[in-house]
């Protein structure tokens, strides 16, 4: 069983690392923004209550977020583990999570500022099937067009300068603070997410120690199949 908790600034590939490790170690993904972003394009409940406070870049409520991880982990889907992305980033979050669960890592992506802002202003997503493309490392081939499904190309609504600042903020305010509480009680790995994906994801199972875990289908670790994760192959998540 393994769990972790993956940190990182905005556009520093968390989500795309996260789901590398979950495609080779059959773990479960639990990313709070994606669940959010789910909920406000099926215009639920939940949608309603968070668009606009991730539109300005804010953190959504503490207990909002705890009960929806709590009510995800329930489920107990996950046989060999999970991976948790986004959660916790504050104080109260960490607590929360820290009372309630065993973690046997937390993982660290370590980003400037200054490459986050590039990133992040390049990251774009198809409106039809969700697909994640940057203008940097991975152009669409027809310019706002989706190489799959053709849909039209759009920027993330929190994905401009103000909500970004904000979010920064939040970041070195509210969720670096916590990485000292996880280092206390916890093990906590880093590796330098300015490299390319193949070399973080390389690094981080090195430093899990999991290249030589054994599969829960297979007798030796596999090599992940970069193209099968929808936005792999070009630089960290943007
Ligand atoms: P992300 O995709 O992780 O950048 O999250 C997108 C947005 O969802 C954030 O800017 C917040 O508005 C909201 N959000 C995600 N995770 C949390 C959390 N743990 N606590 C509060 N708000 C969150």
């Amino acid at each position: 069983m393994r769990k972790y908790v993956i940190m990182g600034i905005q556009g520093s590939g968390k989500g795309t690392q996260a789901k590398l490790l979950c495609e080779v170690y059959d773990l479960v993904h639990l990313s709070v923004g994606d669940i959010f972003r789910w909920n406000v394009q099926y215009h639920t409940k939940v949608g309603a209550q968070v668009r606009r406070t991730m539109a300005a870049g804010e953190l959504v409520d503490d207990g909002l977020v705890e009960r929806l991880v709590q009510e995800r982990l329930a489920m107990h889907d996950w046989n060999y583990g999970f991976i948790v992305d986004g959660f916790p980033r504050n104080a109260r979050q960490a607590e929360f999570f820290l009372e309630s669960y065993d973690i046997d890592a937390v993982i660290q992506l370590d980003m400037p500022d200054e490459e986050v802002m590039r990133r992040v202003m390049a990251r774009r997503l198809c409106s039809g099937c969700g697909l994640d493309y940057n203008l940097i490392a991975h152009r669409p081939k027809l310019d706002d067009t989706c190489d799959v499904c053709g849909a039209r190309l759009v920027s993330r609504e929190d994905d401009n300068p103000e909500a970004l600042a904000a979010r920064l903020r939040d970041y070195h305010d509210k969720t670096r603070p916590i990485l000292e509480l996880f280092e206390q009680k916890e093990f906590v790995i880093s590796a330098d997410a300015t490299q390319s994906v193949e070399a973080v994801h390389a690094d981080l199972r090195a430093e899990l120690d999991l290249t030589t875990a054994p599969q829960p289908n297979s007798e030796s670790p596999q090599t992940p199949s970069l193209s099968v994760v929808r936005d792999t192959d070009r630089g960290p998540e943007l």
